[in-house]
């Protein structure tokens, strides 16, 4: 294989992998006029996932809430270059990623190198710092028929795949007698996990119904039935009680069937097996027929990932994602960080985590830039490496829990935010609707995103929802 080594300036080079959460805010950051910095992912966009429940009914568009790689490497002083491919394999004993399916090479400082590189060539690049941000995928638990018949929602083709079928069950069902099981079938809509994700999506679709169908077709709006199917006794788990009761009742009166304590245990094409366990510990189980399915139960770690595990003995033990230090550093390792869902720490896999993470990376960076011999000795350290950068005078990572808010449909929102252990506002309803919006306008990571977000917002003011079936 073609190993790329960036030697520009005689800098180290930091590869960072992925174009999420993670990576992007470390681009962001990062001082790259001390180091060459070269981006890895096969999405050339940065997904601002938390308005992804919004896009299947087409609240907000798809194309609102996604910002190019490049518009931000762009912003970038020094030698900045973006691979548009997938990473393989990550080789900590050559110092290595392995890439593959390479579509383009966005050098920006040196446009005209070229790297003998052609579309689809599998190479290497070398790093002397990896940050791997590569993130999750979702998990299915192994449960039969559950990626053969199921839709996700975690990337926008997924939002795409919701909106065909739903919509396309919608016409069908449209063109059957009323009573017809066939047409109930084709109305129902089944998404499993009462987290965020679950809920919000639910809460979104529910909207459509309400609000843009009911107009057009009044009779066929009123059959859809919404269900949520959670294992727990609570949706939204990581809210306090008050808030999950009262998204509860608001997820009920706007016609969602929730169903708690209740596992799905087996999908086949047309329905599902579902099992319910009374307070009481009396399992009883029920066949629900439906025609679209979200499945929505979080995420487990990806294969690069836990290949590497097995690379780095420190890691053998580790499952959900790479065991880090205080300083994101991967155990066992001087030169691998890791930020975001693929790195594991004890905290919720979320945006707020990876975007405080990333930026206390740059921030560590830049201070093991300006530290005199910091790079020689480090690539000396093979041990108590955690003492080493607090020698250097390199704080811990210390993250600030800013609160967490969740979207119920009907314009209603919940939200508790937080600085750390102090609360500042626990509410839920319209109001919070509003507190939900302004925030998360302010979380998007892009001056056009958070334009385009606006405007979609001010057009569903006059306009029904942009949602087409093939667009
Ligand atoms: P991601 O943002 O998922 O990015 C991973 C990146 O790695 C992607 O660009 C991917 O293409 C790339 N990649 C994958 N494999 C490879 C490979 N082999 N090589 C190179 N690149 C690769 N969190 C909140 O705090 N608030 C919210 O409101 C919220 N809402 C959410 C809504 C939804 C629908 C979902 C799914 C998640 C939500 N989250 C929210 C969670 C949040 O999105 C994640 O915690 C966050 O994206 C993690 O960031 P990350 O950088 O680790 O991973
Ligand atoms: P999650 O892990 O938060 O929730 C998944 C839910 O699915 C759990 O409550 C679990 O009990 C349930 N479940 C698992 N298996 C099941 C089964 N077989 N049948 C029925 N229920 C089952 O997943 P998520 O909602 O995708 O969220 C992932 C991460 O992203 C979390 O950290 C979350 O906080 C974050 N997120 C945050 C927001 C927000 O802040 N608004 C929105 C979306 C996601």
């Amino acid at each position: 294989n073609k190993v790329i080594e960036n030697t520009l300036g005689n800098k180290p080079n930091v590869v960072i992998l992925g174009s999420g959460w993670g990576a992007i805010s470390l681009l962001q950051h990062i001082d790259s006029r001390s180091y060459n910095v070269t981006i890895v992912s096969p999405r050339n966009y940065f997904l601002f996932t938390p308005l992804l429940p919004s896009t299947p009914v087409g609240t907000v568009d798809e194309k609102s809430i996604i910002e190019p790689v490049v518009n931000f490497a762009l912003k970038k002083k020094g030698n900045v270059s973006y691979y548009e491919a997938l990473a393989t394999a990550i080789n900590p004993e050559r110092n290595t990623v392995s890439i593959k399916a390479v579509s383009t090479v966005a050098q920006l400082a040196q446009p005209d190198n070229h790297l003998g590189l052609n579309q689809h060539d599998e190479a290497e690049i070398k790093y002397d710092y990896l940050v791997s941000a590569v993130g999750a995928e979702p998990n299915t638990f192994g449960i039969p028929g559950v990626e053969k018949h199921g839709n996700f929602l975690k990337e926008i083709p997924h939002s795409l795949e919701i909106r065909k079928r739903f919509l396309s069950n919608i016409e069908k069902a449209n063109l059957l007698p009323k009573g017809d099981p066939e047409r109930k079938r084709l109305l129902t809509i089944v998404v499993v996990g009462g987290g965020p994700t679950g809920v919000e999506t639910a809460g979104e679709l529910q909207d459509y119904i309400d609000q843009d169908l009911k107009r057009f077709m009044p009779s066929v709006a009123e059959e859809v039935q919404i269900h949520l199917v959670e294992a727990l006794p609570v949706v939204l788990n990581m809210f306090e009680r008050k808030l999950t009761s009262y998204a509860q009742d608001v997820l009920q009166k706007t016609k969602i069937k929730v169903h708690l304590r209740t596992a799905v245990a087996k999908v086949e094409e047309d329905h599902l097996v579902a099992k319910t366990k009374a307070e009481d510990g009396a399992t009883t189980e029920q066949t629900i027929p439906y025609g679209t399915l979200i499945w929505a139960t979080g995420n487990k770690a990806l294969s690069i990932v836990t290949d590497l595990f097995k690379k780095i003995p420190a890691q053998n033990d580790s499952k959900r994602g790479l065991a880090v230090n205080q300083n994101l550093l991967v155990k066992g390792s001087n030169n691998i960080f890791a930020v975001g869902d693929n790195a594991f720490s004890g905290l919720p896999p979320t945006a707020q985590v990876a975007h405080q993470q990333a930026e206390y990376l740059a921030k560590v960076l830049s201070k093991m830039a300006k530290t005199p011999n910091f790079h020689a000795e480090l690539a000396q350290r093979k041990e108590k490496v955690d003492l080493f950068f607090e020698q250097k005078g390199i704080k811990p990572f210390n993250y600030t829990h800013y609160g967490a808010l969740a979207y119920l449909g009907a314009e209603k929102a919940i939200a508790n935010i937080t600085y750390g252990k102090r609360s500042f506002y626990t509410g839920g309803g319209v109001l919070t609707f509003y507190v939900w919006r302004v925030t998360y306008a302010m979380m998007i990571l892009s001056a056009r995103s958070r334009f385009k977000v606006i405007a979609d917002w001010l057009k569903l003011a006059f306009f029904k929802r942009d949602c087409f079936k093939e667009l």
